[in-house]
């Protein structure tokens, strides 16, 4: 619902925060080579996680604050029940224009015409392999064929475009770049190449395993010719390209080697409930127990503007290649 934007929170650097990606749950069914170690990781207790209630009260504070966006993400999303009541309840709240879901795709079948209807604006989809054996392998699962059957029932309930995440990794995937970036020839499929980044929870990035935005786009100029496609939206973090004769969209998000930073728009909300002010920033702000110990709308505000102000120029102040998140993606909401 859209409403006059009379509130605007603003960082110190001048950087406008109208983003929020908010975690419904650290729980998932896959484990993400580059996200999760093998046996995972301990799971959040489940009274430690936000209930439904709390969630819809922290969005409507902060779209009263001026976040327009919300896009909910986890661990898997999907995993945690009752998703499209939420959905629903986000898309009354006033100030709340554009809801969006990152999502492994392994629940969306049966779920996708729901979500559609509930309000659910935009998806995105993980999709690191076109080979299932491969595929396998990352997520060390086996379950391609769930997540086809996913992509077709987001396609079919309305989605569009649908983005395909891929996640670029040196000697696991990148041979698959030329394939992926083909799908788009007669679908409308935004495919999106995302650089790795060192948020594995085990240490397991290294420089050697990431392939470049350059590198990428050599490799995709070896398919077709490439044309830029401009874009007004200065927090829009891909760059993004259409080949030559392909109805679908390419997108680069390349945090690692051409960081977004600058024009940064975003806050996150954990699944138990910590404000994060940037996926690498290690400082947090506890709003479940704020919220939990009586605190007004007045005091959660407070928290809010105060993770906002001590939002850092690049990467939360981390050194990439020296210091490591003491978090992995999937505790914080990727
Ligand atoms: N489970 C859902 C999924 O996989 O789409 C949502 C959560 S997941 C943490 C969100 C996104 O983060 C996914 O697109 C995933 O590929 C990406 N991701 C996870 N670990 C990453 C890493 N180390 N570097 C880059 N992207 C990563
Ligand atoms: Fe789960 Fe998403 Fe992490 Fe894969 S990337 S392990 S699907 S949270």
């Amino acid at each position: 619902m859209a409403v006059e934007r009379i509130h605007q929170l603003v960082d110190t650097f001048g950087r406008v925060v109208n983003y929020l990606r908010i975690s419904v749950t650290d729980r998932c069914n896959l484990r993400c080579q580059y996200c999760m170690p093998a046996d995972g990781v301990p799971w959040v207790p489940k009274e430690q996680v936000l209930s439904f209630e709390e969630m819809v009260r922290i969005v409507r504070v902060m779209s009263g604050m001026g976040i327009s966006k919300v896009r909910i993400t986890g661990g898997e999303p999907l995993v945690r029940r009752g998703l499209t009541d939420l959905i629903a309840q986000f898309s009354r709240l006033a100030g709340v224009e554009d809801i969006s879901l990152t999502t492994n795709g392994v629940l969306l079948a049966p779920q996708a015409r729901a979500l559609f209807k509930a309000g659910l604006g935009r998806i995105n989809i993980s999709l690191d392999s076109l080979r299932p054996d491969s595929f396998a392998s990352i997520t060390r699962a086996n379950l391609f064929g769930r997540i086809r059957e996913g992509i077709q029932a987001a396609v079919e309930a309305g989605f569009n475009p649908i983005k395909l995440n891929m996640v670029v990794i040196r000697d696991v995937n990148d041979d698959e770049i030329a394939d992926f970036a083909r799908l788009t020839k007669h679908s409308h499929f935004e495919v999106r190449f995302l650089e790795y980044m060192p948020l594995d929870g085990y240490g397991n990035w290294d420089r050697s395993k990431l392939v470049s935005g350059a590198e990428i786009l050599e490799r995709l100029r070896a398919v077709g010719e490439l044309e830029k496609i401009r874009s007004d939206d200065r927090s829009e973090v891909a760059q993004r390209f259409r080949l030559s004769g392909c109805q679908g969209e390419i997108g680069l998000i390349l945090p690692v080697t051409q960081p977004f930073c600058a024009n940064c728009s975003r806050l996150r909300v954990t699944a138990e409930g910590f404000i994060k002010n940037c996926l690498f920033g290690q400082e947090e702000w506890n709003l479940r127990d704020l919220m939990r110990a009586g605190g007004s709308d007045e005091e959660v505000r407070e928290m809010i503007r105060l993770a906002v102000m001590r939002k850092k120029a690049a990467f939360g102040g981390l050194d990439l290649d020296n210091d490591r998140s003491a978090r992995n993606m999937s505790q914080i909401g990727g």
